[in-house]
Parts: C-alpha cells; structure tokens; sequence
C-alpha cells in the first residue's frame, strides 16, 4: 500500500499524463499512479544503483514495463526534451530538490507542473520556482505517522510570482488556508528557533546574521498564530 504522503501527491498528477518522478527509489509512486491510470506514463529516476535496482524490480513485479521507463542517473539529466510534462521530486531535503531543479534548468521546456514534496527547507524550492517562471497554484499540508509533511504544486507561467518573504517561508497557499496541522507545525518551528537561538548566544563568536534572521522569524511565526484568524 502507497504511504498517504505519497497518494496525496499523486492526486495532483491530471489522468493521462506522462511524468518523471526523481528520485524514484522503489517506483512506488510511478506504479501506484500507471496501476490506477491506465493512461499515464512514467519515467523514473535514481541516481544510486541499489534504489535503481529495487525500481525496476518493482516495474517488473507490477509488469508495467511497457509504460514506466527506469533511468539511472543525477536528477533532471536522465531527461530528453519535451519527453514529459509533469516532474516530481519527493522526499528529500529542500536544498537538494532545489540543486536538482537549477542543474536540470534546460530539461524543463515541455514541463508544465513540478510537484515537490521537500522534507525541510521548503523556502528554498518556493524562491527557486518564483525566479524561475513556475507560480505555486496549490499547496497541501498533512500528516503521517507524526510528521508533517509539505507537498507543493508549481505551474508554468509567464510571469513569474513574486513572493513576499513570509509567503516564502510559510507557503502562499498554506497562509491562506492556516489549518490546525499548520499551527501545530509553526508551533513547533518556533519552540525549535528558540533553543536555536539560545545555543546560538551561548556560542563563543554568534553569527549575528544568522541569529537576527531567527529572530526575524520568530515575529512572522508570533504574527501568523496570534492573529486571531
Ligand atoms: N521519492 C521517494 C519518496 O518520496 O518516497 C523516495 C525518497 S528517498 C528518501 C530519496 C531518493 O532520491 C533516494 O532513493 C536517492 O537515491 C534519490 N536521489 C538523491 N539525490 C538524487 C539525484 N540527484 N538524482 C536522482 N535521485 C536522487
């Protein structure tokens, strides 16, 4: 069975589509989507061997090598153009998915929709699509065996959004909807500045650039919980 992360970022895969998911690791994701969608088409991608090996094994097991193509190699590369309109790049960090998006610029013409879903860092993937020509049209909080998860959903667009600092760091979308799973994670968020802050003080020589953007961030996180909203 699919993990419900993983199902709720293939709801937002059109029916139909022919998609690269990198950083496939089992295909779960590629199969679950070709076995409910007897249209979509799917290229899956790894970068390490071992991974590489378990994607295709589970292709073969679910005999849909006819429509799900594994590809060994780094990110966005194993791509030829227009060969998908639809990239997704789940369950890693958001400093990664952002390399892999900014090495793999020239692979994107055809694509229409990125779907990340980034463990941490989320800011850095939203700064990357709102320089680069995607706008986020929808974004999703939810939680799985207690950990919360982001997944966001970038269009292609002529103009690219501008994005204010806190729709940066706290989603567009999300500061929009502000749901209980979200005040529960910038609670968190904020318990875990402040004992980054403390440890920072207690330092020999602080990084006060560092220290002053955390405290930046404690006022916008004070902000979105106690606006009564
Ligand atoms: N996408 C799946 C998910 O969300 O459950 C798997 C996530 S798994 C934690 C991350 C996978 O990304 C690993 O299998 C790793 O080998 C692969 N990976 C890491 N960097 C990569 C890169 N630059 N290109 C392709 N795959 C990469």
């Amino acid at each position: 069975k699919l993990s419900r992360r993983l199902q709720e970022v293939a709801a937002f895969i059109p029916e139909g589509t022919k998609f690269a998911d990198i950083g496939s690791d089992h295909a779960y994701l590629p199969c679950f989507v070709c076995l409910n969608d007897k249209h979509a088409k799917a290229i899956a991608g790894e970068v390490n061997e071992g991974p590489w090996q378990s994607a295709q094994n589970a292709v073969q097991r679910f005999d849909l090598q006819d429509r799900i193509e594994v590809r060994l190699g780094n990110g966005l590369q194993i791509l030829n153009n227009n060969e998908v309109n639809l990239v997704v790049i789940a369950g890693m960090g958001g400093a990664l998915i952002k390399t892999i998006l900014e090495e793999g610029k020239s692979r994107l013409g055809s694509v229409e929709r990125i779907i990340v879903q980034p463990n941490v860092d989320e800011r850095n993937v939203r700064y990357w699509f709102s320089t680069n020509g995607y706008s986020i049209s929808k974004e999703k909080i939810i939680e799985e065996n207690g950990h919360i998860y982001e997944i966001i959903i970038a269009d292609k667009h002529d103009v690219s959004q501008e994005l204010t600092e806190r729709q940066l760091l706290f989603g567009p979308c999300l500061l929009n909807a502000k749901t209980d799973l979200f005040k529960i994670k910038w609670n968190h968020e904020y318990k875990k500045r402040m004992r980054v802050i403390e440890q920072m003080k207690r330092a020999e020589s602080p990084n006060y650039g560092k220290l002053d953007m955390f405290k930046n961030e404690l006022d916008w996180i004070e902000e979105v919980l106690h606006d009564g909203s």
